[in-house]
Parts: C-alpha cells; structure tokens; sequence
C-alpha cells in the first residue's frame, strides 16, 4: 500500500492530511481548484498547507442545553464543508521571495576588531 502523503509530491513535512473528496460535485470543485498544479484523484491526500487556516476546523465548542461549556480540540481537524484548496506552490514561492527581501543575508566578514 502507497504510504499516506500528501498528492502534491515536493510537501514531504506535513503530517495533517485531508482526503480528496469522492462526491462529485466536491471532487470537481477541488480538480478545477488544483488543476494547474496537480492532477487529483478521488481517495488521495492534500495537506493543509493547501488550505487558508480558516477552512481548517481544529476545535468545537461543547454545548450543553444552548450553553458554550467547554471547547474540544478535534484529534483529528477537519475541514469546513465547502473548503477548496487554495494555496499552491506560486504562492508559497511568492512568500519565499518576500522573506528573502525582508532578511536579507547578513555579511559578517567586516567584522572590525579592536
Ligand atoms: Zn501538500
């Protein structure tokens, strides 16, 4: 059996898998979503780093008779229903550049000795 990893195959860190969704109209909302960096199929991974954080659901509240008692964190977080992937290699490209510019390499061989 292939080993669990996410489809998109240069994320090799993330542990937090998301299946593809096998309903249709799901499955097509993902295939055009990623179809310009990957080619889907029904029952594979996409990790979350595919997603914007506020599509993943790590926690629920409890309620008991219309009260918030307590939250649970979920084991496993699931996603919001109607969440699309969203967040492909350009983008995280784009970010890379960014850090880049904003700490640039520091050059310590002038170091001035007194
Ligand atoms: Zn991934």
């Amino acid at each position: 059996m292939p080993k669990k990893q996410c489809i998109i195959k240069t994320c090799l860190k993330s542990s937090l898998l998301f299946t593809i969704p096998t309903k249709d109209e799901d499955f097509f909302k993902w295939q055009q979503a990623c179809k310009k960096y990957v080619d889907i199929k029904r029952g594979m991974y996409l990790c979350s780093f595919h997603f914007v954080e506020e599509d993943i659901v790590r926690k629920r509240l409890l309620v008991s008779e219309g009260t918030v008692i307590g939250v649970s964190e979920y084991k496993k977080p699931r996603l919001k229903s109607g969440s699309i992937p969203s967040v492909f290699e350009d983008n995280i490209g784009a970010q890379n550049k960014l850090e880049n510019c904003l700490n640039p390499p520091t050059n310590f061989n002038h170091v001035t000795k007194f």
